[in-house]
């Protein structure tokens, strides 16, 4: 009797202490979610950044300041660990004004704005405009003496699974090498806006790239239509070879039982300048930042360290990322998993995960609990034009937060990406998305899978669609 009683008993408490670790589970994430939606963090901070700091260029004296509200955020919530880590820059980049006008057969002015990381014109410039329509390939350019010294108004666009930045980046190199004298693409944007970018120039674009509003691209086609049109453009860009250096900010919760693995959760900082990068990606910063604060005061443990990482130069080319992977390549074994924020501050519906099928059922398993956020999904679906790519490219498991698309796209790189867009009430579920997940990742007894290999990770790339974006990132150095 005693024996069968004592079994009983012993199976008693050890069922007992299974229900009480998963109601522990249950009440820090329900903490975690619950501190998220209520303590209205990741708004009061965005709003500092966007309304005090403002457009945060990399390497910019705003850029610098956002670095040192974030730090300072992180200090006053109890993290002595928070600290800088520099990397060099090849260059600093100055937007100037930029004027462009009709002179024959009209005269008019139109709205023209610069990409970033592009040079200015050598002064103001009269020149015949030509227009290319959208090309399948950088290799099909008319004869050089078409091209030479022209402006050239051209759509660059997807062509297979290369992404139009990619097309964008051959064409600037190709009418470069054919003597252009500037690059214009109109605006996708409604209500005359203009759009800005470096991806694909940075450290500096072969000619000057222009965005010309939508309205007035329409108007230069219906002009050529009829016969020739001239251009007078004035850009005035300038570039500071340096040598500068640019940061990223780094913070980590200690983890408990497997302290040395690390679960990294991260947005960047950098933005452009004509607005406030209140959405991208000020509303990544500020739910990551959030994120940390909340972990924090709860004074609890996961088993393995969560570094939060708030990342510079990802407009560039992801500079900041890439600097932390080659920073901390003896880690990179231990790196486990890591959650970007940076779509905007839209309803959440789950993560992307970057082609890697080996991990949907792991993925999901480690997101049940924002499943009644409605963010539980998993998407294998890959880009490369996020933080999570340089992580990608050395085969660490990294994964994006995917959001319904609402406005971002008519905000995103333009003059209105400002603080009152954002909704308060889904940048504190997405901010609770990302603190339980980074939660149920960094706590779950096993790694959600394994860092790939090189030749893994080139096939990842090929069958996902990246490999092109990855060879314009990465250039001669593939790694
Ligand atoms: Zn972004």
């Amino acid at each position: 009797m005693r024996r069968p009683r004592r079994r009983i008993f012993a199976a008693f408490v050890f069922l007992s202490a299974i229900a009480a670790a998963g109601r522990a589970q249950d009440d820090v994430t329900s903490r975690i979610a619950g501190a998220a939606l209520t303590r209205g963090g990741a708004s009061a901070f965005l709003e500092t950044l966007t309304d005090t700091v403002g457009g945060r260029v990399t390497g910019s004296p705003e850029a610098r300041a956002a670095s040192e509200l974030i730090l300072a955020a992180l200090k006053e919530a109890g993290y002595a660990n928070a600290h800088f880590e520099e990397y060099p820059l090849e260059a600093r980049w100055k937007r100037g004004p930029a004027g462009g006008r009709i002179v024959s057969p009209i005269e008019r002015p139109i709205v023209v704005g610069s990409y970033g990381w592009v040079p200015g014109t050598p002064g103001e410039i009269t020149a015949p405009l030509v227009d290319l329509g959208a090309p399948v390939s950088s290799d099909a350019m008319p004869p050089a003496e078409r091209v030479r010294g022209v402006a050239v108004l051209v759509d660059p666009q997807k062509v297979g699974s290369d992404p139009s930045f990619v097309m964008r980046s051959r064409l600037a190199k190709a009418l470069a090498s054919a003597g252009a004298a500037a690059m214009l693409i109109p605006s996708d944007k409604p209500g005359r806006m203009l759009y800005t970018s470096a991806f694909g120039f940075y450290p500096k674009a072969p000619l000057p790239v222009i965005s010309v509003a939508k309205e007035d691209a329409l108007l230069l086609r219906r002009l050529l239509a009829k016969g020739p049109v001239k251009l007078s453009l004035d850009v005035r860009n300038t570039f500071d070879t340096g040598p500068h250096t640019e940061r990223n900010v780094v913070v980590d919760l200690p983890g408990g039982a497997l302290a040395d693995e690390v679960v990294l959760l991260g947005a960047h900082f950098d933005s452009w300048d004509p607005a406030q990068g209140a959405n991208d990606d000020g509303s990544g910063v500020a739910a990551v930042l959030e994120a940390a604060r909340i972990l924090k005061s709860l004074r609890v443990t996961p088993r393995r360290t969560i570094r939060f990482a708030f990342f510079s130069g990802e407009e560039e080319a992801c500079l900041g990322s890439r600097a932390y992977v080659v920073r901390h390549e003896k880690e990179l074994d231990r790196l486990r998993t890591v959650l970007i924020m940076d779509e905007g501050a839209q309803a959440p519906i789950g993560f992307r995960i970057q082609g890697r099928a080996d991990l949907q059922a792991a993925v999901a398993q480690r997101l049940a609990p924002v499943a009644a956020l409605g963010a539980s999904s998993v998407l294998l679906e890959a880009s490369f034009d996020e933080d999570h790519a340089p992580f990608v490219v050395v085969g660490v498991p990294a994964f994006t937060l995917w959001v319904e698309p609402g406005e971002y796209d008519s905000l995103h790189h333009t003059v209105i990406d400002t603080f009152d867009k954002i909704d308060p009430r889904m940048l504190a579920v997405d901010t609770a998305v990302m603190a339980t997940a980074a939660w149920s990742f960094a706590d779950a007894p096993e790694p959600v899978g394994p860092r790939l290999s090189e030749a893994a990770v080139e096939a990842l790339m090929q069958r996902s669609g990246v490999a092109s974006t990855h060879a314009m990132v990465y250039g001669a150095s593939p790694r």
